[in-house]
């Protein structure tokens, strides 16, 4: 084979290459400067054949690479030859741009001793710091969420036991004034209401300390019945004030569940309060909130429903959504704490229309849970 007949397809690979390919001799001067090597770099050929093939890298690479080549060809390490690696090159304008270059040695072929293969990474980067960009963006995003939530669960819960507590101290004042009160309250029940509710108030606090400090939940063996009846009794006076009727329909044999006591009950109390709202704000005429618990399948399903109005089936997509209200004062985060907390325990919290008309939350909880 002549030499001529050599070089056709060597020239035909080099003209067809996608990557810039420059081959250079052992003291680095450029042989060969393919097509696509003079879009990237912005050289025509004749213009760096025969260059140092510094010409197409920045600083500091540019003052050393003949110090490089030099320790590579007495026998040093090699610094990208045989193995690729992502640097810098140096455009025709003097801009610095990625690149990933890899670099063979060529034996035995008289003058020429290195092919270099380089592909831009300018775009591909750009993108990495999109991505990147993107998803600092969302992580902020979500930490507002997480601290928005945590301080409007925390405003929510407190609030709770704080009114029971104002409405006990309204009740013990009317008493000792000899107003009329609750059949049978005395100044000692009422006492032990507020301090309950106090501890309550506590409790709460000190468990959303742990939780931001630890992230998780803290599950234990509880009896729902008991749950459920404990925020009745939290919420009776809301309850009483809105005239709402609760039903309570529970099965006996479903009693233990393995669960965050607080959190279980953070969710009962906000599908309470939401009924309580529906119910109130729109003014129906005999207000009733069901609360049932069934099993099924390996799930305990317990399910809080109203004669309200129900949530049209326009916004129902919407009503686990982070701030999604249609309150003129409300925060819009009840439900997506809710449903967060279900998940949190291999369960989950879904709306259906209630039979008669009204809303209906089904809480599922797995019934073999291990904490
Ligand atoms: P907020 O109570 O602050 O509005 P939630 O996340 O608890 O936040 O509730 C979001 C919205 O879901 C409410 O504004 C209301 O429109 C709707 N909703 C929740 N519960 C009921 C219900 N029982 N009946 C009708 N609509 C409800």
């Amino acid at each position: 084979m002549t030499e001529r007949e050599a070089s056709e397809p060597l020239d035909a690979l080099l003209e067809a290459a996608v990557d810039a390919i420059v081959i250079a001799d052992k003291q680095g001067r450029i042989l060969r400067f393919n097509s696509a090597a003079e879009r990237m770099f912005g050289y025509v050929a004749s213009e760096v054949l025969g260059q140092n093939i510094q010409v197409l890298m920045p600083e500091p690479d540019r003052g050393l690479h003949d110090g490089y080549l030099r320790s590579y060809l007495s026998g040093g390490p090699a610094r990208i030859i045989g193995r690729g690696r992502e640097v810098t090159a140096r455009h025709a304008d003097g801009a610095r741009f990625p690149i990933h270059l890899s670099v063979g040695e060529i034996a035995g072929q008289g003058m020429a001793s290195f092919v270099g293969i380089i592909r831009d990474l300018t775009q591909e980067k750009a993108a990495q710091d999109t991505v990147r960009d993107l998803e600092q963006q969302l992580t902020h995003a979500d930490r507002l969420v997480v601290l928005g939530e945590l301080t409007a669960g925390i405003a929510h819960e407190i609030n709770q036991p704080l009114t029971a507590i104002a409405a006990f101290a309204d009740a013990g004042v009317n008493l000792l004034r000899g107003d009329a009160v609750e059949a049978g309250a005395s100044v000692e029940e009422i006492c032990q209401r507020i301090a309950e509710q106090a501890r309550r108030a506590a409790d709460v606090i000190a468990r959303l300390r742990d939780l931001t400090r630890r992230g998780e939940v803290t599950k234990s063996p509880q009896d729902i019945n008991a749950l459920l009846s404990n925020i009745l009794r939290l919420m009776e006076h809301e309850l009483a004030l809105g005239g709402v009727r609760v039903d309570v329909d529970i099965d006996d044999q479903l009693a233990e569940v393995v669960v965050d006591d607080i959190q279980i009950q953070q969710v009962l109390v906000n599908l309470i309060k939401n009924s309580i709202d529906a119910l109130v704000d729109n003014g129906v005429a005999e207000p009733v909130i069901r609360v049932s618990t069934a099993r099924r399948d390996d799930m305990l399903c317990l399910t809080v429903s109203d004669n309200g109005p129900g949530v049209p089936e326009a916004l129902r997509d919407r009503l686990f959504d982070s701030f999604f209200t249609t309150k003129p004062r409300g925060v819009g985060l009840g439900l997506a704490i809710c449903r967060n907390i279900a998940v949190a325990h291999g369960g989950q919290l879904r709306y259906a229309p209630a039979p008669g008309g009204g809303a209906e939350f089904q809480l599922s909880l797995p019934l073999e849970m291990i904490g």
